[in-house]
Order: C-alpha cells, then structure tokens, then sequence
C-alpha cells in the first residue's frame, strides 16, 4: 500500500547526515509518544509512522534501496500490518474485543503525497558535455488490471469495513478522554475486502517496471539531479505523485578529469621535443586540436586552451582544456642513443649549469646544507 515519504515523516532531507536522522526521531518520539499524549488522538499513528521511518532511514542497506525504490525497495511485510509494532496490536485487540462494531469516528484518512525516488544514471564525459537521451527502467507499482484497482476479486466488490465503519479511523471514548487512531483491521482505508484479488493479493497494485525517456541536458555534472515530474511513487489516499530524481554519475575518461567546467588532462612530451620544442596534436571533446611547444619546455607546465573546456547547464561560456606537461625520460636505447646522449652529457659538462641551471641551484643548495 501506498504510504508517506519517509525524510518527509521525520522532516529531515534527503542527504541527512545518520545523527541528523537519529535527533530528529528522537524528537518526534518524544513529541508524539502515546504515553504523553492522552488527548491528541493523531499522535500515536505519528509515532508509529515515524518509527517506521526511522526503522528504515537508520539502516544503510534499506535507507540505499528506499532512496532509490522508494517503498516498492523495501520487503513488502515489514512494511504492512502495523509494522510489528506490539503496541498497535495490543491496541487493536482491545478494540476489536471491546468496541468492535459500535466504533466510527468522523475522523478522515490523510492524503500525502507519494514519495520521491532516485535513480543512479551513469553517463561518460561525452555524453555529459554534449548531453543525451536516454531511456531507464524502473520498477513502479502500477494499478491491478484484473481487479482495477479494488483489491477484491473480479466480479466482486470491496466492502464497507465492519470495525469502522468505513472512516478508516476507530475512536475510544472512555470517561473523560478519548484516543482516534488508524482502524487496524483496514488499515485506514475504510474497506473491507472479503475475496482479495489473486494477482494484487488485495492490494490493489503489482509492481511491474516502466521505461522512462529521460533528456540529458550538455553540461551536467557529477551528482546533478534531473527531476521528472509525476513519476515517483503514487500518493496516498489520491494524493499527488512523488517526483524522481534521476542522478547524474560520469564514467571515469581515460585522457581527461573534469574540474566543474574545465578538464585536465596529461601531456607527455619526448625529451627532444621538450628541449627543442615542436607542435602536438592533443585531443579534445569537439575533436583535434595542435599545441606549439616552445624549447625548452619543463615538466609541469600548464599549456591552457580556452573554449575547450565544457560548458555547463547554467554557464555562458565554456570552461578551459589545461594541458600539464609530463617530460618522458627516453627508455629502451640502443647502443647509439646511448652514445649520442653521453655525447650530449659530455659537451654540457663543465658548463657551471648552464644548461641545467635547476639542477645545479640544487645541487648548490644541497652543499650549503651539509657545509653548515
Ligand atoms: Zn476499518
Ligand atoms: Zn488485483
């Protein structure tokens, strides 16, 4: 059955640290606990939904399959039935003994809206920076073709329930105070269904699983949110559909790492090209793109192409393409490289650093260190 979202019982959001979640069960516990509330005939239904909630948000493994199903994600039974709450039995047994047919209530069923869901949607950097479409399935929980909904077998019709009287609500009088609280044996619904329908079960919903175009705005990032209208879970009591959330993750790229707008990347350059200096052919997301390395090029410099970048959803411009240099020490020589770069060391020496002038302040340095 259709029931109210749970961050929204406890009133906390939908990123709750585990404390947060925790003090705010705490307090609506102590608020609405029944011992403390003789006269306030709603509050034990609200400390029993937020028990519940807190049942469900405190544990990792059912708050992730809550977050991303919604009710639907968590085992149907815990969910129905009072929850395995003793109290309720306890107290809908005295009821049903002692007050069983004559009870009825104004009081009306609440109408909530359905939870909201979430959706993990992975995506790589293309597919963000120039967005996408793409379809998703998720399970929903659909009304029953057989019954329409009713929850009674075809041919037959749901009826008025005998505990309450069809208000969905059982109410004590009992001298001076009086408690209202959910009927139990209809659970709030006000019908009574004699012959369930075999494939909801009573329910009145399956779940099934429904395909979903979703549209990827270019520019989205890690963690963004796309939220579609209307298609979280239904409300409760004819209330409004939940919205889902669908959550943007990108796919690790094998050449850039993405900084909000700008991407990095790195550029390893031969050490001739390094000393010499040339032009690179370099990729980016809208094809190739040249770099003219000046000589004497050193690792770690950062060669920044404008534009290149991506452009997010709320930006005007582009973000920037940075290039960081990496100087590839040569490996596997043959005997004549070898050769040729000991030719190279040789005429370099006795130079007073000046063709390696960070390499001899260092060494300087490093002298004046073990000289003190
Ligand atoms: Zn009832
Ligand atoms: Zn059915």
């Amino acid at each position: 059955m259709s029931k109210r979202d749970f961050y929204e019982i406890l009133g906390v959001n939908r990123d709750a640290s585990e404390d947060e979640i925790k003090k705010a069960y705490r307090k609506m516990a102590m608020k609405y606990h029944p011992d403390r509330n003789p006269d306030n005939p709603g509050a034990e239904e609200k400390f029993k939904e937020a028990k519940e909630a807190y049942e469900i948000l405190s544990d990792g493994q059912k708050r992730a399959a809550y977050d991303q199903y919604g009710h639907a994600g968590i085992d149907q039974q815990a969910g129905m039935g009072g929850g395995g709450g003793g109290f309720a039995d306890a107290f809908g047994g005295i009821f049903d003994e002692i007050f069983g047919g004559r009870a009825g209530g104004g009081g009306r069923s609440n109408i909530y809206r359905g939870a909201d869901l979430r959706y993990n949607l992975e995506i790589t950097l293309e597919q963000a920076a120039h967005g996408t479409e793409t379809k998703i399935r998720i399970p929903t929980m659909e009304v029953c073709e057989p019954c329409h909904g009713s929850g009674a077998k075809a041919g037959t019709q749901p009826k008025t329930c005998p505990t309450c009287g069809g208000s969905g609500q059982v109410r004590l009088q009992q001298g001076f105070f009086s408690i209202q609280q959910t009927c139990h044996k209809c659970h709030g619904t006000g019908r009574f269904i004699a012959d369930p329908c075999k494939t909801c079960d009573g329910a009145g919903r399956i779940k099934q699983h429904k395909t979903l175009a979703v549209k990827i705005p270019a520019g989205v990032d890690e963690g963004d949110r796309i939220r579609l209208s209307g298609e979280g879970e239904h409300g409760v009591n004819g209330g409004p559909p939940g919205d889902l959330y669908v959550q943007i993750h990108l796919k690790q790229h094998p050449v850039f790492t993405r900084d909000h707008n700008d991407l990095h990347c790195e550029m390893p350059i031969s050490f001739t090209a390094a000393a010499l200096g040339g032009e690179i052919e370099i990729p980016t997301l809208d094809g190739a793109a040249a770099i003219k390395i000046p000589p004497e090029t050193q690792s770690g410099r950062v060669f920044r192409l404008r534009g290149k970048g991506i452009k997010g959803v709320r930006s005007h411009t582009h973000g920037d393409l940075m290039c960081h240099v990496v100087v590839e020490t040569p490996v596997n020589l043959t005997d004549r490289q070898k050769e040729l770069l000991r030719e190279l060391e040789e005429s370099s020496r006795d130079n007073n650093g000046k063709h390696n002038p960070r390499s001899k302040s260092w060494m300087d340095k490093v002298k004046d260190f073990f000289a003190e």
